[in-house]
């Protein structure tokens, strides 16, 4: 189940203000793994995937937003490694499905709707067992595929890595890519998460239980920053979508505003504000996510530089 490339390359940040402060800033091209199983999304179901064959599953079933990257993973996934998919949608079917959910039926997802209220309750039991008790057998995989088993494709990500540096860092959402991060440091070196959502509260404790589940060790080495949520989940401010254009501009690389946009305007801010003394090396995960850059086409047309 590893017919995807890897190791992803390092690439070197050029930028003359980084270069000023005496940093360096490689970026982890987790973008190239997959047009559409794409970066953490690929690294947190591989395990997911195996572990569902070995169960003798021939359906995922698994939950997201009509913009999800984690829904086109598990349905372009499913359509590679020949696994039936389910995905439960949240919210009211709307008149023009967007392209996240087009592409994903494409690859054969079965597409399910879900009220919010509903949406709400999905990982309580009785909510798994009724949709079990509908759907018949499933391998049940959570929203954002964060769970125990998405750590070790992740550790796998940070293993790749041969150079050496001091810090890396993520953008955040459920916490399972800086939980397979911290695990796969194992103590060594420093990683930051980036949160992208506004209230935080949960995101640490989780990341902090999912590490302690999977190594039985507690670290230290390792933070989130909510500085650079720009409002919110999906929100985003002018300054971040000037920032994603002047990036690809000057690095040719393609950042999405919900998270790999939020990390490096972050990372970026940090860097000239002074935080890392001379002589840091740090390495920013491209998480990937292209495909939901979609939903923002209005900043960003298609082919556009
Ligand atoms: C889902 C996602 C994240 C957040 O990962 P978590 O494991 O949920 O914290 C980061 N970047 C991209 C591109 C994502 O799709």
């Amino acid at each position: 189940m590893s017919h995807l490339p890897a190791p992803t390359p390092l690439q070197l940040i050029r930028e003359p203000s980084i270069a000023e402060r005496g940093v360096e800033l490689w970026l982890k091209r987790d973008d190239l793994t997959h047009p559409e199983i794409q970066g953490n999304k690929w690294r947190k179901l591989r395990y997911n995937l195996v572990e569902a064959r070995e169960e003798g599953h021939d359906t995922l079933l698994t939950f997201g937003g009509v913009y999800s990257n984690h829904i086109a993973a598990t349905a372009a996934a499913g359509r590679q490694f020949e696994f039936k998919t389910i995905g439960i949608i949240r919210g009211e079917p709307t008149d023009t499905p967007t392209e996240t959910l087009l592409t994903a039926a494409r690859n054969g997802m079965r597409i399910l709707w879900m009220d919010r209220a509903q949406y709400r309750m999905k990982d309580d039991p009785d909510s798994i067992e009724s949709l079990r008790v509908q759907l018949g057998r499933h391998y049940y995989i959570p929203e954002g595929g964060t769970n125990l088993l998405a750590l070790p494709g992740v550790i796998e990500m940070v293993n790749e890595i041969k150079e050496d540096y001091d810090y890396i860092c993520t953008a955040s959402g459920t916490g399972g890519t800086l939980a397979g991060i911290v695990a796969g440091l194992y103590g060594r070196r420093k990683a930051i998460g980036f949160s992208v959502l506004k209230g935080q509260d949960t995101l640490t404790p989780t990341v902090a239980q999912l590490v302690s589940d999977y190594t039985e060790q507690q670290f230290d080495n390792w933070h989130i920053t909510s500085d650079y949520h720009h409002g919110g989940y999906a929100r985003v401010t002018p300054e971040l979508i000037d920032f994603i254009r002047q990036f690809k501009r000057d690095q040719l690389v393609q950042l999405e505003p919900v998270y790999t946009g939020k990390l490096l305007y972050g990372l970026y801010d940090m860097i000239g504000k002074g935080d890392f003394p001379r002589g840091t090396k740090i390495i920013a995960v491209h998480t990937g996510g292209l495909q939901g850059l979609a939903g923002y086409r209005e900043y960003f047309p298609a082919g556009s530089i």
